[in-house]
């Protein structure tokens, strides 16, 4: 296990917090919150009880006595939803409306991939406020727009934009300094929800994984997802298996260098299926993909930080 930062907290906005986990490899995400009057409006949890409990608890150093009230999740991953129940019954839980069903169909299925982590007692809850395009939420005087903008990372990726302060909570369809991931969404979507993003103009971004960023960091992630685009044209044109394309191609050093970089075969699968003409966001079968994704990273499962 490699060197971890603790856990920080990060002011982005008067009263916007980012809940940072670096540097955002597997299991190690974001979540942010939103102090305002006498409530805390919170932006996902994490992937374990402890984790969680962690983030409640700085919740609550930060915050004082104010209770979370509302908590929205950005999609429907369990590193970002395994911990929604810690907050307790009391909170109302805002997501999308696919977002309410992949908790419900994943279920804890996530934790046989990695069964050596510590996934204490987690109690699948699932969003019990879910909205299709656009809901308007207001944390005390504050304006937070939910914005639909899947299927990208996920079929059910949601961005949370607080217009007054020009600041992003951007969950999954951002990681900083980590591979992008679009397997269970769609790559052309993801490109997308770029644009979407940059319209936004935000002077700040909380990524669903790595340090708090602006726009710049946009471009990174768009042209690997072009790469990812044109290697797999050529090599769907030429019949060539993801997994032997991911072999033949040379990860150029500045994709090869982002956390997590066994994702590019992952990723292949997922733009065969839109060259294939399947429509966005396609359960791709995971019986093929994790395997490819495992033996492309040397025959090992990649490693949860969680
Ligand atoms: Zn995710």
């Amino acid at each position: 296990m490699p060197e971890l930062p603790e856990p920080a907290v990060e002011e982005v906005s008067d009263g916007v917090f980012a809940y940072l986990q670096l540097h955002g490899q597997w299991g190690l995400n974001n979540a942010a919150f939103i102090t305002a009057g006498d409530s805390v409006t919170l932006v996902d949890t994490c992937f374990t009880e402890r984790r969680s409990r962690a983030l409640a608890d700085a919740v609550h150093r930060t915050a004082g006595d104010r209770p979370v009230r509302t908590l929205i999740n950005t999609h429907h991953h369990g590193d970002h939803t395994h911990g929604n129940y810690v907050f307790g019954p009391g909170v109302t839980i805002v997501g999308h409306e696919k977002c309410r069903e992949e908790v419900i169909a994943t279920g804890l299925g996530t934790q046989a991939l990695w069964p050596d982590v510590d996934w204490g007692e987690i109690v699948v809850t699932p969003p019990t406020v879910t909205f299709d395009e656009r809901l308007t939420l207001y944390a005390g005087d504050l304006e937070l727009q939910l914005i639909y903008v899947g299927p990208a990372h996920t079929t059910n990726d949601i961005l949370v934009w607080l217009p007054e302060r020009r600041t992003l909570i951007a969950g999954d369809v951002v990681f900083n300094g980590g591979t992008p991931f679009c397997v269970f969404g769609s790559l052309a979507g993801s490109l997308r929800a770029l644009d979407t993003i940059r319209a936004l103009a935000p002077e700040r971004i909380v990524p669903g994984h790595g340090p708090v960023c602006g726009v710049e960091a946009l471009d990174g992630i768009e042209s690997y997802l072009r790469f990812v685009e044109e290697t797999a044209r050529k090599g769907h044109e030429a019949g060539v298996t993801p997994l032997d394309l991911a072999r033949q191609t040379d990860l150029p050093d500045e994709f090869a260098a982002l956390h997590d970089s066994e994702r590019f075969v992952a990723n292949l699968h997922r733009a065969y299926s839109e060259l294939n003409g399947d429509p966005p966001g396609t359960p791709l079968p995971m019986p093929t993909v994790m395997p490819d994704m495992i033996a492309y990273n040397g025959g090992q499962m990649p490693q949860c930080l969680a």
